[in-house]
């Protein structure tokens, strides 16, 4: 019997066993997967009926394949929508908090009024951003994002509005990031509509808004909910956690190496992050193996507080987001009690510090973000309890040539049987990495289907 080998148990890796799984139930699959448990960057903690997440919190609706997975899944009942809030989050530039302009569409504004009406913008700034309807369409090519958004919207715009919002996505600098592999959506407006803002109205009508709650969901327990149902259809797959895959050689197909011992398979799915892959891949593909080194990581972390909702100020939609360069540590604050029902018990309340490119140990992100919010609050809060998620590893940065860089990295998938996935490539959000994880296990099924590719022996 062909056997398929997926390695790394992250959303993406998930996806790839649970497709593989479904459209082929007799395959022999397994999924190895380093950590002791399977999700990756997905973290869910349920405790002493405090809900909260390490990781993602949630996912856009416009991009479907994250809903889809959940609806095949059974969990459709359980997708929720965030709390509706207008407006639905401040920037703080400095010296004070302003809130975003209602409308938002991603990270561009799409509606006029409310931009017109934003304290956020100097009257310049306003009618820098409204020439935007005006000026011609540029080149098709790829650019710098900071660049982009100033030549259509102005610098006002891009430092006082996208690069904040950006920082709380991507993290790092955002300017560098490359228009084309981490706004593609954005380019496409340009060059469908002329224009950014035009684009986006029209989008706003389609998709609804942040402040109704319209833009993201996630599950009523959490996205850990969904690793867990993916779990559960992993039926007869042979799942081996702290199992790291440590080297490949390519045999009569595939053989995987880990500490406990190497397996063959007919077809290998890597769902690892880029630097990992990029070293598996050093002995057969140094071109691919050395693209994918080129790919920068940020690191990131996130710290969760309880308080008790006495202790609280009042705090203004679902959280705050703080411009680069204004003293501040973390990019960004989040209410989570009051963007999602049900994540804090009654009389608590429960917020988090999103931080990113930044070298500190637990204690000094738990002290870091209470500075923080010390100085949003004019007071010194004293959390009840406190949970820290670090990722060394937290997301690929797309930067300027990020395309060149995966071309390059999938020329492996040359070598027959051998197929990536995950946010490595073609998106970093939940959506693209399901959507990309299930599209990869049906094309190394299409192999496995071809007369030629001979069952490994085991
Ligand atoms: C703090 C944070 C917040 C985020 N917020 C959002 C959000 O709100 N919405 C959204 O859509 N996205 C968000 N993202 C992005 C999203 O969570 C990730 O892009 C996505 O989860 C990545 O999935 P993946 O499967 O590609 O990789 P990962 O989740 O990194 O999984 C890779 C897996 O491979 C395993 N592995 C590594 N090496 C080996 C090895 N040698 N052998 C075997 N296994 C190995 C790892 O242990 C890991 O489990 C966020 C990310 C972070 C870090």
């Amino acid at each position: 019997m062909a056997h398929l080998v997926i390695v790394g148990g992250g959303a993406s890796g998930l996806a790839a066993a649970y497709q593989a799984r479904k459209l082929a139930p007799d395959l022999q699959i397994t999924l190895l997967e380093a950590g002791s448990q399977l999700g990756g960057k997905i973290k869910t903690v349920a405790e002493d009926g405090f809900l909260l997440e390490g990781g993602p919190d949630a996912v856009v609706r416009y991009k479907p394949w994250a809903l889809e997975l959940m609806r095949e899944l059974g969990l459709e009942d359980q997708i929720v929508g965030t709390l509706p809030a207008k407006p639905s989050a401040l920037i703080h530039q400095g010296r004070k908090a302003q809130p975003i302009p209602a409308g938002l569409q991603m990270v561009v504004p799409g509606d006029l009024g409310a931009l017109a009406q934003s304290p956020l913008l100097s009257p310049l700034g306003k009618a820098r951003a409204a020439l935007d309807l005006l000026i011609p369409k540029g080149p098709e090519g790829d650019e710098a994002f900071g660049a982009f958004i100033e030549r259509r919207l102005g610098r006002q715009v891009w430092e006082r509005l996208v690069a904040p919002l950006c920082g709380g996505i991507y993290g790092g600098d955002p300017y560098e990031l490359s228009t084309l592999a981490a706004f593609p959506q954005l380019k496409s407006l340009e060059l469908q509509h002329g224009s950014l803002i035009r684009g986006a109205m029209q989008q706003r009508k389609e998709r609804g808004s942040r402040e109704a709650g319209q833009l993201f969901a996630s599950l009523s327990g959490g996205l850990g909910a969904m690793v867990e149902a993916l779990s559960a259809r992993l039926t007869d797959v042979h799942v081996r956690l702290g199992t790291a895959v440590t080297g490949l050689e390519r045999s009569n197909g595939w053989t995987a190496h880990t500490p406990e011992g190497s397996l063959s398979a007919d077809a290998l799915v890597l769902a690892t992050p880029a630097d990992v892959t990029g070293k598996l891949l050093e002995p057969l593909h140094p071109e691919a193996a050395s693209a994918l080194q080129q790919i920068p990581y940020g690191n990131s972390a996130t710290v969760s507080f309880a308080f008790a909702k006495e202790q609280l100020p009042p705090r203004v939609g679902h959280g705050i987001l703080m411009a680069a360069r204004q003293g501040f540590s973390a990019r960004g604050f989040t209410w989570t009690d009051q963007k999602w029902q049900g994540r804090a018990p009654e009389g608590f309340g429960l917020v988090r510090a999103y931080f990113s490119g930044i070298g500190a140990d637990e204690s000094q992100l738990i002290q870091l973000a209470l500075h923080d919010l010390a100085r949003l609050w004019g007071q010194h809060p004293q959390p009840l309890r406190t949970w820290v998620f670090h990722w060394q590893q937290g997301l690929p940065r797309y930067t300027v040539g990020h395309q060149e860089r995966v071309t390059k990295a999938l020329e492996a998938e040359q070598l027959p049987g051998l197929y990536l996935t995950g946010a490595t490539y073609q998106g970093v959000g939940l959506p693209e990495v399901i959507r990309m994880g299930r599209t990869t296990a049906q094309r190394a099924l299409q192999h496995l289907a071809t007369p030629n590719s001979t069952p490994a022996t085991t």
